[in-house]
């Protein structure tokens, strides 16, 4: 265990020398310590990031160069996944073969950027052609500079390396604050980014509390770009904070994603993909299919077989064999999820399974996996994340009906169609306001892929060419070839 925050490719204590327990949901223990930072601390680091990008070699070297770096940090992950995968479940709480999975889409996204990182040196420049014959022009694009990255706790590595790894390809250097919910993999992180040799200030990590390090970060003067993501309204302060110096801001915040089901689906097929787009990592996923709208036809058909799958998942220690699902991450995120089916039973849902604590299972944030029913629209269940296992299940008439319902949100970072007409589903995925959309499948997620939403889902994309541009300026050059005089003033 690391009791140090890892600022200019160095150990150190924070500087008020404060740390903060780590729990393991599954148990409700103290299993370890990370340090605290605080503003001091993000001052040491951001000016760490600041020389390795003003004057260190990092932003110089060739995309090829830094690509070396970002391979072996790749190999590094993939060699230690069983490791690194139990101490994000201890940390988070998520069943072992989802967090050794996890690590590898770690692995896979830095091997994807080193790949991009490489592309740089042969497409990181690009002719403009311009209507104008005496000049010409070019676009040239570089690192945006230093980068803070605030990252959450519901795939503690994997969202680290959504915005270490593209920027890392950039060339950019960067702050990275990881939750205080599940900071240890992150200096695992560190650790193997120190293993590797890569030079000292391109990557920091300082673990600590939002308002204590996170805040300090995102209002830091020497931060160029602003990486965050994490719920609404934290984004919407981390704006507010890069309002003042016009920072260069992406989000990627909270969703309420509609999976519409068609009657002419495989029931077998609609269930499992239902309960993977909710029960998985607890239902604690950003794009988590949590509003089912299922045709009318079906809908006794498909809930009777819904319930009595769900009914058979197993519930435990996330380091036990054979879980499929695990405790929520925290006593405060169990203490939520419940006040909200509360609340929802309260304006008219019905439990039609799961709704509290399994039985014989005393210790630890455990929830049953939860379908409510029955609720009207404007019910708060229907309306808001709820972010644990919790699937809201309603009928619909037509595809119109269907559609109005999907998008009435103030969300829109994913959608899900199932059926098994193909012209309908491409039609259903046109029409819905959302930047991920699932057809016949829900929650498939690959590195090559454009991820983030519209509405207050976010601003920008991760992953893909689209997360590297989130790191690069384009910068434009032109020049006036002709041997003419201009002959605006001197005639
Ligand atoms: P959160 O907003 O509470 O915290 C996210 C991070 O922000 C943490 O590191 C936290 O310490 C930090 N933070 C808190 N207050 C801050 C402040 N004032 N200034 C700066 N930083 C601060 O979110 P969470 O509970 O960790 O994560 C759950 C949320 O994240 C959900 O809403 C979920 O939908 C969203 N999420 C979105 C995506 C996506 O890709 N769109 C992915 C994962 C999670």
């Amino acid at each position: 265990m690391r009791d140090k925050l890892f600022i200019d490719g160095k150990w150190v204590a924070p500087v008020k020398g404060g740390h903060f327990p780590v729990i393991n949901p599954a148990t409700e223990e103290i299993f370890a310590h990370a340090p605290a930072g605080t503003a001091e601390d993000i001052d040491l680091a951001v000016a760490a990031a600041r020389r390795a990008f003003d004057s260190g070699p990092w932003p110089r070297m060739s995309g090829t160069e830094r690509a070396r770096y970002m391979r072996a940090i790749s190999e590094k992950i993939l060699e230690r996944k069983l490791d690194l995968g139990r101490l994000e479940v201890m940390d988070n709480g998520k069943p072992l073969p989802e967090a050794v999975w996890d690590m590898e889409d770690t692995a896979g996204c830095f091997a994807f950027y080193a790949g991009l990182a490489e592309e740089l040196d042969s497409n990181s420049e690009e002719a403009v052609s311009l209507a104008e014959p005496r000049f010409s022009s070019k676009v040239v694009r570089e690192p945006v500079g230093v980068a803070g990255a605030i990252i959450p706790w519901n795939y503690p590595l994997l969202m680290a390396s959504w915005k270490v790894a593209p920027a890392l390809a950039a060339g950019c250097t960067m702050v990275l604050k990881p939750s205080e919910l599940t900071p240890l993999t992150a200096l695992e992180l560190a650790a193997i980014a120190e293993e590797v040799g890569l030079p000292a200030g391109v990557l920091n990590i300082v673990t600590g509390y939002g308002a204590d390090a996170g805040q300090p970060l995102s209002e830091h003067p020497g931060v160029d770009k602003l990486a965050f993501t994490g719920s609404v309204p934290t984004g919407s302060k981390i704006m507010q904070a890069a309002a003042r110096d016009i920072k260069n801001v992406s989000l990627e915040l909270g969703g309420k994603s509609p999976f519409v089901v068609f009657a002419d689906s495989d029931i077998d097929k609609a269930v499992e993909w239902i309960m993977f787009g909710i029960f998985w990592n607890q239902g604690q996923v950003c794009s988590a299919t949590s509003r089912v709208l299922v045709e009318e036809s079906i809908y006794p058909r498909l809930m009777e077989r819904l319930i009595a799958e769900t009914a058979r998942i197993s519930i435990g220690n996330g380091l036990d064999d054979g879980i499929l699902l695990g405790p929520l991450v925290s006593k405060g995120q169990h203490d939520k999820v419940l006040a909200m089916i509360g609340r929802g039973l309260s304006e008219g849902a019905k439990v039609a399974h799961g709704g509290k604590r399994p039985v014989g299972l005393d210790r630890g944030y455990f929830l049953e996996p939860t379908i409510l029913t029955d609720m009207d629209e404007d019910n708060f269940v229907w309306r808001e994340e709820i972010f644990g296992p919790v699937v809201c299940v309603k009928p619909f008439k037509d595809e119109a009906d269907a559609i109005r319902m999907a998008n009435d949100s103030r969300f829109g970072l994913a959608a899900a169609v199932m059926s098994k007409d193909k012209q309908r589903c491409e039609r259903v995925a046109r029409a819905f306001r959302a930047g991920i959309i699932w057809i016949n499948c829900s929650q498939p997620t690959f590195t090559e892929a454009p991820w983030g939403g519209y509405k207050q889902s976010g601003i920008g994309r991760e992953l893909g060419k689209w997360g590297l541009s989130n790191y690069l300026e384009v910068k434009q050059i032109t020049s006036f070839d002709s041997d003419e005089p201009w002959g605006w003033y001197i005639k």
